[in-house]
């Protein structure tokens, strides 16, 4: 089999260098094309330096429809404006495209799955990694199974994090709301600030930390009566967000046109 041809939109960014550093060193891929926004310091260097490695040849572009004609796919890390514009380039150009980018709105989300449609093969998802995917199902059964135990979701991330709550606490929260059988969005609590009254019974509430270079931690307080369960995830470097995206564009290549998620790679959906 041929080596899957890669391409890094958002190389510029944090997870950028983690995706390149993971496409260079990962058998069954190659990276063929890097890109960042217009004006970004990065344009013009080399992926190779840029991910800490030796220069390998392909230099940071600013063109996207340039760098996906050269790929089979595209590991996208950056905003929801651009990752949009990506998956309906992605669609006209038959491509697989993974979708790391949180803070979409429900329309940024539409248009994406819209893109499915019309021929991409694209995987989204809040999350890369195999533990909180593994995560997500915990809670489901936990949610489901304690019906009287208030659920709060509370998450850390670095102080550069431009979207909150993270896409992560929100895909918890959905998991946890899947278990109650309601509608996240019926029972969500995103922010508490002055005289809120008492908390409403069977609502899922979110609390957001930002500081530091914390990567992202997330944890899923039941709380009962005389009890509390604690369910969370650590993440300690940022490869592990990049592998997953790295195995879901290998898995994606070998299946049709649509929208998918991280279970659906894994084989937990
Ligand atoms: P970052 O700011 O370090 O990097 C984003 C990069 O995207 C920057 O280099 C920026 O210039 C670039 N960019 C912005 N608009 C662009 C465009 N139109 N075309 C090309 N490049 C463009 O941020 P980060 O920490 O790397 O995070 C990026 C995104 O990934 C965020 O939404 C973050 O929440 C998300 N994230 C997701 C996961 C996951 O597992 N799904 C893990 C970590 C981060």
């Amino acid at each position: 089999m041929t080596d899957l041809k890669v391409a890094i939109a958002g190389a510029g960014g944090r997870m950028g260098a983690a995706n390149l550093r993971t496409v260079l060193t990962t058998p069954g891929m190659v990276l063929v094309a890097a890109f960042d926004r217009p004006g970004s310091p990065a344009i013009g260097k080399d992926a190779g330096e840029l991910a800490g490695l030796e220069p390998m040849g392909v230099t940071l572009g600013d063109d996207p429809a340039e760098a996906l004609a050269l790929a089979d796919a595209v590991l996208d890390f950056t905003a929801p404006a651009a990752s949009v514009a990506l998956a309906n380039l992605a669609a006209s150009l038959g491509k697989t495209h993974i979708i790391g980018t949180t803070g979409c709105s429900a329309e940024d989300d539409a248009a994406i799955a819209a893109a499915g449609q019309a021929g991409a093969r694209i995987v989204k998802a809040g999350n890369f990694s195999l533990g909180i995917n593994l995560l997500l199902g915990l809670v489901k059964k936990a949610a489901a199974e304690l019906p009287g135990f208030d659920i709060e979701i509370l998450e850390m991330h670095h102080n550069r994090k431009v979207d909150a709550p993270s896409g992560t606490a929100l895909m918890l929260g959905q998991a946890a709301a899947d278990g109650r059988k309601v509608k996240l969005a019926d029972k969500a609590v995103t922010v508490r600030d002055g005289h809120t009254g008492p908390r409403e019974a069977g609502s899922i509430g979110f609390a957001t930390l930002r500081g530091g270079n914390v990567i992202g931690d997330h944890k899923v307080i039941l709380a009962g009566p005389s009890e509390r369960i604690e369910l969370g995830h650590i993440a300690d470097n940022r490869a592990l967000f990049a592998e997953g995206a790295a195995r879901a564009a290998l898995w994606a290549a070998g299946q049709k046109p649509g929208l998918y998620s991280m279970a659906d790679v894994l084989g937990l959906s």
